[in-house]
C-alpha cells in the first residue's frame, strides 16, 4: 500500500537557475534523477523558446510567463524528444515543436504514463538499472506537489505538434538564431539545437553527463555512434544536455570516448 503521508510537500515545483543572460534552466528536484530533466528558456529579441517541459506533475507555464522579457512574448515550445521527462507540460504552450518521427509519440505519449514504481514496464526497470541509475522507490517523485496530490493520478498528456523541426532547420529568436540537428540513437527523433554564432549546444538526452541510456525501445547504437561523430564535429563552447550539469567541448569528447570504448567503435 502506498502510504503518502511520509511525503513532504514541496514549496515550488521547479528551481529555476539563470545560466546566462539570455538563457535560464528550470528542474525539478523533487523527481527521481533518472526523469529529472534540465528544461531551459531562452529569451530572443522577438520571441522567446522553451526546451523540453518536465514530467507535467505541475503546471510548467505559470513558472515559465514570469521570464519572458517582455508580457505575453510568444513562446516556442521545443521537445528535444518525447520521453516522460521532456514534454510533460507541452500541451500548456500554443507552438509546440518536434521532430516528425516523433510526433505521434507526443501527440499520444505510449512508452511511459505513470510515476509509480510498479505501473512501470519491469523492461524498463531493468534498463535504467543497467544504464547506471540508482533504484526507484515506490515513486518517481520525493515530495508531492500540495496537499492531497495522488500519484495514481499522473497522466502524462502529450499535444500534438504544431509545427516539424527537422536537420538544418532553424528555430529563430530575432538576435539569436538555431539549427536543428537530427540526432538519433537516444530516441529515433532526437534532436539538438546549436547556435554557430556561440558554440551553445542544446543537446537534449543525445549528450549529457551522466549516465546515458542507449538500450531501450526507440534507441540504436548504429545510430547513436553517427550522432556522437556528429557532435564530436562540432565547434562548441558549452554542451546543456538534457540531464546533469553543463559542460565544455573537452568533456563533450571524454563522454564520447567513454561510450565508444563500451559500443567497441
Ligand atoms: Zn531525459
Ligand atoms: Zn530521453
Amino acid at each position: 500500500m502506498l502510504d503518502l503521508s511520509d511525503y513532504p510537500i514541496a514549496e515550488n515545483w521547479f528551481t529555476i537557475t539563470k545560466v546566462d543572460d539570455s538563457t535560464d534552466m528550470l528542474l525539478e528536484p523533487n523527481v527521481h534523477i533518472l526523469e529529472q530533466a534540465n528544461m531551459f528558456f531562452v529569451r530572443g529579441s522577438e520571441r522567446d523558446m522553451i526546451i523540453d517541459t518536465g514530467m507535467g506533475i505541475v503546471p510548467i507555464a505559470p513558472y515559465v510567463d514570469p521570464l519572458s522579457a517582455k508580457p505575453h512574448s510568444e513562446i516556442i515550445c521545443v521537445s528535444t524528444h518525447t520521453h516522460i521527462d521532456h514534454i510533460g507540460g507541452v500541451h500548456e504552450f500554443d507552438i509546440r515543436l518536434v521532430h516528425p518521427i516523433e510526433a505521434d509519440e507526443m501527440a499520444s505519449p505510449s512508452i511511459m504514463n505513470t510515476i509509480v514504481r510498479d505501473e512501470i514496464d519491469p523492461a524498463l526497470l531493468d534498463l535504467f538499472a543497467s544504464s547506471g541509475y540508482p533504484p526507484l522507490d515506490e515513486l518517481l517523485i520525493t515530495a508531492l506537489p500540495h496537499e492531497g496530490y495522488d500519484p495514481r493520478s499522473y497522466v502524462l498528456k502529450g499535444a500534438p505538434a504544431t509545427g516539424l523541426l527537422e536537420e538544418g532547420d532553424t528555430v529563430e529568436l530575432g538576435d539569436r538564431k538555431y539549427t536543428v540537428l537530427h540526432v538519433p540513437g537516444h530516441s529515433p527523433g532526437s534532436i539538438a539545437l546549436f547556435e554557430e554564432k556561440t558554440g551553445v549546444l542544446f543537446a537534449g538526452d543525445a549528450i549529457y553527463d551522466g549516465p546515458l541510456i542507449y538500450d531501450g525501445p526507440g534507441m540504436r547504437v548504429e545510430d547513436y555512434i553517427v550522432t556522437m561523430k556528429k557532435l564530436q564535429a562540432l565547434d562548441v563552447s558549452i554542451v546543456h544536455g538534457g540531464h546533469d550539469p553543463s559542460f565544455d567541448k573537452k568533456r563533450l569528447d571524454e563522454i564520447v570516448e567513454k561510450y565508444f570504448r563500451i559500443w567497441d567503435v
